[in-house]
C-alpha cells in the first residue's frame, strides 16, 4: 500500500512537469489539453504495473547501480592490495567510469543474476565462465584504451569485457569458438546498444587478420604459449595482455609491448586462473 502511495506521489509531481514515458522525458502538458487523457492512461498503467510487481525499471536501475558502485570500491580495494605486483595499485578513471556504466546483470544467466555484482567470476554455460570483476578492470587498464583505439578481444564468452572496451574505445573485433556462447554475447550487445562492437564466431588463435592491426590486444582464455599470429596482429607500440601457462591451474597474466622496431617486451605481472584457450579440431 505505502508503494502504491509513494508512486501515487510520483504521478502527482510529474503532472505538474515533465515525466519518464518509455524510458524518455517526456513535458506531458506541453500540447493543447486534447493530448491529456491518453498520456494519463500510459501513466496509470505503468503505475498499474509498477504497484503489481513492486519494483519499476527506475527502481530496478537505481539497485543496480548502487551495487555497481560497491563493485568498482572493491575493484579499487583490491587495485591497492595488488599494486605491488601489478604496478597498478589505482586503475584509470575512464575504465573505473565504464566498469561503473555496463549493466553486468546483462551477461550473466537468470540464476545468477544476484550475483553480478559480486567481485567475483560466475558461470556463464557451455563451462565457460565471465572473468572477475577486478580481472577485467585490470587488463582493460593494462591496455592503456584510447578513444580512437581498435581492439581486438579473443574469448567473447558473455561480452562483458567487450562491453567495457566498447564504452572506452572506437572499435572492438572480439571472438568466441563456443556458438551458443557467441550468438548470446551479439544478442546481449545489440540490446545494450554496442554498435562499435563486432563479434564473429570461430578460432581466435589465428586473430583477424581483416581487421589488424590492432592498438591493443586483449586475450581472456589461456594458451600454452602467445600465439604468433597475435604478436604479428599488433601495432608497434600496441599492448597485449594475456593469460599464458602450460599449466589448465595457474597461469601468468602477461604483458607484451611490441616496441617500435617490430619486436616485443614481455612482462609478467601476477598468477591467474582462465579456462584454457582452445583449438578449433584441425587446426594447426
Ligand atoms: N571475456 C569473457 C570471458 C570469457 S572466458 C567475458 O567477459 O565474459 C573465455 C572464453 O574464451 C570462453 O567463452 C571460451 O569459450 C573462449 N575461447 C576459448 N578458446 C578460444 C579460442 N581459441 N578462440 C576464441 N574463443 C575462445
Amino acid at each position: 500500500m505505502s508503494l502504491l502511495i509513494s508512486l501515487t506521489a510520483t504521478l502527482a509531481a510529474g503532472v505538474t512537469g515533465r515525466a519518464m514515458v518509455d524510458g524518455e522525458e517526456k513535458d506531458i502538458f506541453r500540447s493543447s489539453s486534447g493530448r491529456r487523457a491518453p498520456m494519463m492512461v500510459i501513466l496509470l498503467s505503468t503505475l498499474v504495473v509498477l504497484a503489481v510487481t513492486g519494483a519499476g525499471p527506475s527502481v530496478a536501475q537505481d539497485r543496480h547501480s548502487a551495487q555497481r558502485a560497491r563493485m568498482v570500491a572493491d575493484i579499487a580495494a583490491m587495485a591497492r592490495e595488488t599494486g605491488g605486483i601489478t604496478g597498478r595499485p589505482r586503475l584509470g578513471e575512464a575504465v573505473m567510469t565504464a566498469i561503473g556504466r555496463v549493466p553486468r546483470h546483462r551477461f550473466v544467466p537468470l540464476p545468477q543474476e544476484s550475483l553480478a555484482y559480486e567481485n567475483r567470476p560466475l558461470p556463464i554455460g557451455e563451462g565457460q565462465t565471465i572473468s572477475q570483476p577486478f580481472l577485467v578492470a585490470l587488463m582493460t587498464d593494462l591496455l592503456d584504451p584510447k578513444p580512437g583505439d581498435i581492439v581486438l578481444e579473443v574469448g567473447t564468452g558473455s561480452g562483458y569485457q567487450a562491453a567495457v572496451l566498447g564504452e572506452l574505445v572506437a572499435k572492438v573485433y572480439t571472438i568466441e569458438i563456443v556458438e551458443p556462447l557467441g550468438r548470446r554475447a551479439m544478442q546481449v550487445l545489440a540490446q545494450l546498444g554496442y554498435r562499435n562492437v563486432e563479434v564473429r564466431i570461430g578460432d581466435g588463435y589465428d586473430g583477424w587478420p581483416d581487421a589488424a592491426p590492432f592498438d591493443s590486444i586483449v586475450v581472456t582464455a589461456a594458451p600454452a604459449e602467445i600465439p604468433r599470429p597475435l604478436i604479428d596482429q599488433l601495432k608497434p607500440g600496441g599492448r597485449m595482455v594475456i593469460p599464458a601457462g602450460r599449466s589448465d591451474e595457474r597461469q601468468d597474466l602477461l604483458l607484451v609491448e611490441k616496441q617500435p622496431d617490430g619486436t616485443s617486451a614481455t612482462k609478467r605481472l601476477l598468477p591467474v586462473r582462465f579456462v584454457p584457450l582452445r583449438r578449433d579440431r584441425g587446426a594447426r
